[in-house]
């Protein structure tokens, strides 16, 4: 992203224009999306692992039952039993 940066802050304000490729913005935005969604699942990791200290890692947030050992091969960072997750969204 700093690369990206660089090259924001020294190309002319023409790159909307050009028909080759992706722009400037779009890629920004793209890139910033990653980064967010990267965030977001670091996130996740981490309040897992902090489950994981507690000894709390692989028990439904909601009802307390353990989450099957299949949803967590799926999704490590599982906080919710699968009946309770599709209740709660
Ligand atoms: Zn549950």
């Amino acid at each position: 992203m700093s690369a990206l940066r660089v090259v924001r802050e020294s190309s002319s304000d023409d790159d909307e224009h050009d028909p080759e490729g992706p722009t400037l913005s779009s890629e920004w935005s793209r890139i910033r999306g990653l980064l967010l969604e990267a965030e977001a699942q670091l996130a996740e990791t981490d309040a897992a692992s902090a489950r994981v200290e507690a000894g709390t890692y692989g028990l439904c947030q909601n009802c307390g039952r353990p989450i099957p050992p299949a949803r967590l091969e799926a999704r490590p960072a599982a906080r919710l039993c699968v009946p309770c997750a599709s209740a709660l969204t």
